[in-house]
């Protein structure tokens, strides 16, 4: 369900790499329950955005505001800790441990000596636990060994394992990539279910999955925007098709 309270507000987002510009003059906002995509050719500054926001890059300019606070100067850490959860593209998942020792050690704590020494496996996180896997497809799965998971649910995996620090927003670079075409009906399905209380912001360049999830979409080239809006508004726009397919 989108709303139009807004989750994420980004200003006139710049970065300069040694004079070059990967990121210019970015602004864009979503709001809760909402999936923008950002799509894009390579090197037009995607995953810099990304590493903006969750605070792996330094701005050079412009501001980042997440629920109402603003992320710009924060610490990576603290950026994560305030609720941003951000998933790489290549699963990293620990192979050794069982779907469920995975979610385990995901689980956030107290940080505390005394929580740390004392801690048990509670109800409150068993269940988690249990409805994460049940979410992620996995809920069949929770002793088995992540390294024998098909690649597709090593992804999901890590999705839980991100879910389950319930992030307000959820950032995923190109989920679907090397995925079956089962596994992608199945990713879109679990989208639908994690943006009923979150926003999600995705990298993506199967197309056909991006008219399937995005409400917003935003084209990047060259580090700036050349397009925003509905699937059907930017598949559309001349500026968009001449850059995907030429002059
Ligand atoms: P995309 O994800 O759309 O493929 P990137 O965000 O990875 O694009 O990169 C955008 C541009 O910024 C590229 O030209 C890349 O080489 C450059 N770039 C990204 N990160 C750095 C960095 N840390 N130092 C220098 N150049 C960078």
């Amino acid at each position: 369900t989108t709303t139009n309270e807004s989750l994420l507000e980004v200003e006139g987002l710049s970065v300069s790499f040694d004079g070059f510009k990967a990121v210019d003059d970015l602004s864009f906002r979503i709001n809760r329950g909402e999936i923008r995509v950002i799509i894009g050719p390579n090197g037009a500054g995607k995953t810099t955005v990304l590493d903006l926001i969750c605070g792996r890059t330094a701005a050079t300019s412009g501001s980042i505001r997440f629920a109402g606070r603003e992320l710009t100067r924060m610490k990576e850490y603290d950026i994560v800790r305030s609720g941003v959860g951000r998933k790489f593209q290549t699963p990293s998942v620990y192979e050794d441990l069982t779907v469920f020792e995975n979610l385990e050690i995901s689980y956030p704590r107290g940080r505390g000596v005394f929580e740390a020494l004392f801690f048990r496996q509670d109800r409150a996180m068993l269940e988690r636990i249990n409805d994460i896997a049940a979410m992620i497809y996995l809920d069949d799965k929770l002793d088995q060994q992540a390294s024998g998971l098909s690649h597709g649910q090593k992804q999901w995996l890590e999705i839980g394992m991100l879910l389950i620090q319930d992030p307000a927003l959820l950032m995923l670079d190109e989920p679907v990539a090397g995925m079956t075409i089962s596994e992608r009906v199945r990713t879109a399905e679990l989208l639908q279910r994690i943006i009923q209380s979150r926003s999600v912001l995705v990298i993506e360049h199967d197309m056909g999955f991006v008219e399937k999830i995005a409400h917003q979409v935003t084209v990047l080239h060259q580090g700036r925007i050349i397009s925003d809006g509905s699937m059907e508004h930017v598949k559309n726009d001349p500026k968009v098709v001449e850059v995907y397919l030429g002059h």
